[in-house]
């Protein structure tokens, strides 16, 4: 399992497949990507390998930002309705996740009783409380971090706003994540490796903080909006 991400200037289908191709050692049952453009987000998901999610992707839908999975199912089959990325009710978040949310019943019962929910996933509860929660008036970065705040578990994040198309939201507890710094561009990735190709200067992130990834910035914050200054390392891997 594992996450990719791009945000630049060139279209991001092929980075995001040949970054989950990357992550294929990882073990996974499902695929899938999310690509933004001017008119939105498009998210292709299959069960199977990559190949089988290539073949569903279309050539024609461009997105210089997007996001990509690749699922080991823990809760729900694998199947694509399970497979990543997940949306919220009205498609405005798209998310990917790895890892294991140990409360999401809790969550489902005490913040989204009676909301019919899509998958059979733990994740699925991460992405309906962040739309709730700025439906309820918070910005996408203080529902994002009171989200956070509320998983018992172990989660590596990215996320998609329809609405600020500028940016994807990231964070972790207890399961790797990466920022790459690139020259116009800026990645993630679960393992240095996915991105290797394009960058080989990388932040780590620690557990409970959020990033916003731009194409030209990456800022680190506390849960509380404090700003965090961390230094990036080359990464030396043979390939
Ligand atoms: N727990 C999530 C699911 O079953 C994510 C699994 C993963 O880490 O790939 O969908």
């Amino acid at each position: 399992c594992g996450i990719v991400g791009y945000i630049g200037e060139n279209d991001s289908k092929e980075i995001l497949l040949k970054g989950l191709e990357r992550l294929e050692y990882r073990g996974y049952d499902s695929a899938g990507i999310a690509v933004r453009n001017g008119k939105g987000i498009t998210v292709f998901k299959e069960k199977g390998r990559i190949a089988d999610l290539r073949a569903v992707v279309e050539d024609e839908v461009v997105g210089t930002s997007g996001i990509g999975h690749t699922r080991w199912a823990t809760h729900g089959k694998p199947n694509r309705v399970n497979a990543h990325p997940h949306q919220n009710e009205n498609d405005r978040f798209t998310l990917v996740h790895n890892g294991v949310i140990e409360n999401y019943h809790h969550i489902q019962r005490d913040y989204l009783a009676g909301m019919q929910m899509e998958s059979d996933t733990d994740t699925e509860v991460i992405v309906q409380l962040i739309g709730k929660f700025v439906a309820e008036g918070m910005t996408t970065r203080e529902a994002f971090s009171k989200t956070l705040t509320l998983l018992k578990g172990s989660y590596a994040i990215a996320l998609l706003d329809a609405e600020e198309e500028q940016t994807i939201f990231v964070a972790k507890n207890k399961s790797p994540l990466l920022v790459g710094l690139g020259d116009g561009f800026n990645v993630v990735a679960s393992d240095a490796m996915a991105m290797l190709q394009i960058t080989d200067q990388f932040v780590e992130l620690m557990d409970k903080e959020i990033v916003i990834v731009r194409k030209d910035s990456v800022d680190i914050l506390t849960l509380d909006g404090e700003k965090v200054s961390r230094q990036p390392f080359k990464a030396e891997i043979d390939m």
